[in-house]
């Protein structure tokens, strides 16, 4: 590998660049983002070498790989124009969150099989290149959708890279990607959002939220930081699947307070019983395959 361009110079993004770099040691990175200081950061804390105006993908062109890690609508709006500079050996990967619109927008690109649909299950709360660690993917799993889709060879390069990486691959249809992703993770941070305003708003002092977070408040709301910039987009994206799990979520927080209002402490405590099963399902993930 001995040209690399990365679009969008964040946490996966600046992560992804110091794995690069520590994968093939003569490789020269370049960076587009639209932030003028995600740009300036990148470019101090080494992650790049030089960084390139958006209006102009032609620079990419003579990349061995292109990596988009912008947010999942960004992909949608910048993946066709990526695919139609790229070389014919050009492999182009995307990072996204969400897969099925990524997939089917791509679909009829005569370029198509120069592309492979990926999503890192790895991450932290925190966002833009100073947030960038060095093994953030190291023994993480990379889904990656519609693998058939890219050219042999490319699709070879990028299990290299991956394997390189330390990373796990699980192959997975873009559907059943976005309907698992929406139980297991995007629920979870609309949870923590909602955790977040309501305890804002019944505690207005914030002493109170700082002296008691302790009490697992802090490890229930870790969420809540999260970049809305990337998030948003990916709730409106999987809107569908969304809504399907917070119904589910919201039944069963109202079939709680009902139980509590009639004082059924059997219902309850039975509830919670059966719910601390996913203690033994949690405590097979090795603490170090952890993310968010
Ligand atoms: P981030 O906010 O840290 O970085 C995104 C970068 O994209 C920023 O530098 C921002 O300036 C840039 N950007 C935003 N809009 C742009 C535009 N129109 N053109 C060019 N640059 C633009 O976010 P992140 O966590 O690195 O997420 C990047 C992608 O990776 C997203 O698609 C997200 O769904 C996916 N992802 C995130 C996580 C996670 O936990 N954070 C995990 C796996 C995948």
């Amino acid at each position: 590998m001995k040209k690399v361009g990365i679009i969008g110079l964040g946490l996966i993004g600046g992560s992804f660049a110091i794995s690069i770099r520590e994968q093939f040691n003569v490789v020269e990175i370049i960076g587009l983002d639209l932030s003028q200081s995600h740009r300036e950061q990148a470019l101090q804390k080494g992650l790049i070498d030089e960084v390139f105006d958006l209006d102009d993908l032609s620079v990419l062109r003579s990349c061995d790989l292109v990596f988009l890690a912008v947010p999942v609508t960004v992909i949608c709006e910048l993946l066709n124009k990526v695919l139609d500079v790229a070389d014919y050996n050009t492999l182009v990967l995307d990072a996204g969150s969400t897969k099925k619109e990524i997939c089917k927008l791509v679909e009829n690109h005569p370029k198509r099989s120069q592309f492979l649909a990926c999503h890192p299950i790895a991450g932290t709360e925190f966002s833009g290149p100073t947030a960038a660690i060095h093994d953030l993917f190291a023994r993480k799993i990379q889904i990656i959708c519609e693998f058939d889709k890219t050219r042999a060879d490319l699709a070879q390069k990028a299990l290299d890279l991956f394997e390189g990486m330390q990373m796990k691959i699980r192959y997975m249809d873009p559907v059943m990607h976005d309907k698992h992703l929406a139980y297991v993770s995007h629920l979870s941070h609309i949870s923590s959002f909602m955790l977040g305003k309501t305890v804002m708003q019944l505690e207005p002092d914030e002493k109170n939220i700082f002296d008691m977070a302790g009490s697992g408040f802090e490890s229930t709301v870790r969420l809540a930081k999260s970049s809305p910039e990337m998030w948003a987009p990916i709730f409106i994206q999987n809107k569908e699947n969304v809504i399907d799990s917070l119904e589910r979520y919201i039944q069963n927080l109202e079939q709680f307070k009902e139980n509590l209002i009639q004082e059924n402490e059997a219902f309850i405590r039975t509830e919670m019983k059966d719910i601390n099963s996913i203690k033994s399902i949690l405590n097979r993930i090795p603490t170090n395959n952890k993310s968010q």
